[in-house]
């Protein structure tokens, strides 16, 4: 006897499962794909393991973080890179910058975009909460893109500050969307787009996604259907 059925699982589905079955309820998951995790996907390639989608965590994402604690996972450990040049695609031709250079073009840039309109603090006065402030909705529909035309960069810095964004959102960003950068910076509690990319893109979970989805999984005791249509 089923009580409560679930349309995917993802996350957001492996976690209302969890819930539900900590809770005494019989779920049934059922999933279009062959596989759970949705956008996250570990896999095994060459006898090394590969994150397809999702992967990194960070502490601002208090809510995945105490999955760690709850479950008792670790991180896995971080190769740690020391940048040497910084390349950028620009108006036809690659550009090498030193460092200096280089991450002196993005902190300006970066600044310039938390100066614009909203500012963090006006949207996530709170920023562990939903934005809650008038402030958000006037860029509820804004593309990190359509802010960063907006400021009117020389070309060389508005293709390098558009490429680190790329990598914060895991998206381009036509699709990255304004707000939750604002969120980011809101919590991140810096213009320091070093501390933005250690936040997006340093910390992994110890086994994988995988390894905390099986145990929401395992806590959930719900029967799970793949291919499921
Ligand atoms: C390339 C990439 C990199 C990312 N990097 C990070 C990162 O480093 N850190 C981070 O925190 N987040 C990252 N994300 C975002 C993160 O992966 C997602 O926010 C998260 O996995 C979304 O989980 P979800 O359960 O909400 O949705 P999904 O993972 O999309 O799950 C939805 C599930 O529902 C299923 N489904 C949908 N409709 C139906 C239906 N009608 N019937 C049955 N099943 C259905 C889908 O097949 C899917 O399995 C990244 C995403 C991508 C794509």
């Amino acid at each position: 006897m089923v009580d409560v059925i679930v349309i995917g699982a993802g996350f957001a589905g492996v976690t209302a499962a969890r819930e539900l079955g900590v809770a005494g309820r019989q779920v049934l998951i059922l999933e279009g794909r062959a596989r759970a995790g949705g956008r996250t996907w570990r896999q095994i390639q060459h006898g090394h393991p590969f994150e397809l989608g999702g992967a990194y965590i960070h502490w601002l994402q208090p809510h995945v973080w105490a999955e760690l604690t709850r479950y008792g996972l670790g991180l896995a450990p971080t190769s740690e890179q020391e940048v040497t040049e910084v390349r950028v695609w620009s108006e036809g031709a690659l550009h090498r910058l030193d460092v200096e250079t280089g991450y002196g073009l993005l902190g300006e840039a970066y600044a310039a975009l938390y100066a614009a309109d909203p500012q963090p603090g006006e949207c996530f006065p709170l920023p562990y909460q939903q934005a809650t402030s008038p402030a958000w909705a006037a860029v509820a529909e804004l593309s990190l893109a359509q802010q960063v035309e907006r400021l009117n960069l020389p070309p060389l810095q508005r293709d390098l500050l558009n490429a680190m964004l790329t990598t914060d959102m895991s998206a381009p960003p036509g699709e990255g969307a304004l707000l939750e950068l604002l969120r980011l910076r809101a919590a991140l509690g810096t213009d320091d787009f070093t501390r933005l990319a250690e936040a997006t893109g340093t910390f992994m979970i110890e086994g994988g996604t995988a390894a905390l989805l099986d145990r929401m999984l395992a806590d959930s005791r719900a029967e799970l259907c793949t291919e499921a249509w």
